[in-house]
């Protein structure tokens, strides 16, 4: 066994199970292991690295800020910050933005910004107020967010939990306009569920949700951290349904494959029930994360990653849909987010990704049965065709 993998398995906490590569390198939709075997990234870190690895305007602005000033809190201005922040408010056409680190932290920005307008501008009771999410969804890994989730793995042992929480099914509008109450604030959603296995909701799902949520003076609030930045062919998977949310909540790629960086964008009728001290983190919005996070929203735009998402997923998916396989129950996706549901009564998720990773394709089962492939936005024809080849080659594996 290489001594990287040793070490690790030593020293690290086990709260992963990674496939034994290890990674050396990385350029473009490509990496590179110890031995010097080339894999084609068709996960790219859960959609954090949509630019590719090492994207060079990615890494000069990186460098760039690097030789200035990296870090010195929201106890001051930069002269960074406020460029980031109103080119991203400017791109999703909101007010404001509250800049974070992770994604977590940015869902549970999103879930405080909500109870304090609840009880602020909604006249909500003290304590009273509800959050709805749903089933299968996937937030993030704070005490509060698991307290959220149907996962029983993910709160086995992490309880008690807050309250204030109510789960309907994803995809059901029935189920949600029969859950909210008048103490209801805010709805969260994923447009597309990722972690749960790219489930895709009804065509009209979200809209109707939207409007719904508008009716009752609920806040619709969108987790875009994995489905936005033009990861499934539009800058928002809303705007696929022309869906303007009270809250998105961004991160993995905004950081641009290079550092954790997200943020909340709101209209100041929300985002305004915030005042100094209410809210913050020490790192959020700084100086090397907002000039990085400004690189990878101008990329996505300069290089259209949404519009190559579009093309490369259509690609994608119908090279997948040629490949004949008992094992295979369905394929489904948009634009670059796509899974493939196994029967688990023939394959195995964890055998089909070791296997593709032996081919020299990097992916990862989610939830056993679910291979996802989510390359970054910036690969080719030439190197999803190859991939589409490599699959192909090892479903035949598999007799
Ligand atoms: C990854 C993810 C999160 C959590 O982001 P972290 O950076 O891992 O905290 C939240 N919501 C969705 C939809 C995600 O895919």
């Amino acid at each position: 066994m290489s001594s990287a993998i040793e070490l690790e398995q030593k020293f690290c906490a086990h709260n992963y199970n990674p496939l034994p590569v290890v990674l050396v390198k990385g350029e473009g939709a490509r990496v590179w292991d110890e031995a010097g075997r080339e894999y084609i990234d068709m996960m790219s870190a859960y959609s954090a690295v949509s630019h590719g690895h090492l994207h060079p305007k990615i890494v000069k602005a990186l460098e760039t800020q690097l030789s200035r000033l990296a870090m010195v809190s929201r106890s001051y201005y930069t002269d960074v910050l406020g460029d980031f922040l109103s080119y991203a408010c400017q791109l999703f056409s909101y007010d404001r933005a509250l800049p974070m680190n992770t994604g977590a932290e940015g869902v549970e920005t999103a879930l405080k910004i909500a109870r304090k307008w609840g009880y602020q501008v909604k006249k909500v009771p003290q304590n009273k107020a509800e959050i709805i999410a749903c089933t299968n969804n996937f937030h993030g890994r704070t005490i509060a967010i698991v307290g959220m989730s149907t996962e029983e793995q993910y709160r086995a042992d992490f309880g008690p939990f807050p309250a204030g929480f109510n789960i309907v099914p994803y995809g059901d509008l029935a189920a949600l306009e029969k859950a909210i109450t008048p103490n209801t604030v805010a709805f969260i959603v994923e447009p597309i569920q990722g972690e749960a296995g790219i489930i895709v909701p009804p065509a009209g799902y979200l809209k109707a949700c939207a409007e719904l949520c508008q009716r009752h003076n609920v806040l619709f609030i969108a987790d875009e951290i994995q489905t936005g930045l033009g990861r499934t062919g539009k800058r928002l998977a809303c705007d696929h349904e022309g869906v303007r949310p009270d809250l998105v909540i961004l991160g993995k790629a905004l950081g641009g494959g290079v550092l954790p960086v997200s943020m909340v964008l709101a209209d100041d009728r929300v985002m305004s029930v915030l005042k100094p001290g209410d809210h913050g983190s020490t790192f959020g919005g700084y100086a090397l994360a907002a000039a990085v996070g400004l690189a990878a929203l101008k990329v996505m735009e300069e290089e259209k990653l949404a519009e190559r998402a579009t093309q490369l997923g259509a690609r994608l998916m119908a090279g997948l849909k040629t490949i004949q396989h008992a094992g295979i129950r369905d394929i489904r996706g948009r634009g670059l987010m796509v899974g493939i549901e196994l029967d688990p009564k023939l394959l195995s998720g964890r055998e089909v990704a070791e296997k593709l990773m032996q081919a020299g394709i990097l992916s990862k089962e989610t939830h056993h049965i679910v291979i996802r492939l989510a390359p970054p936005l910036v690969i080719d024809e030439a190197l999803i065709d190859k991939a589409i080849e490599k699959i192909r080659a090892v479903f035949a594996e598999f007799v």
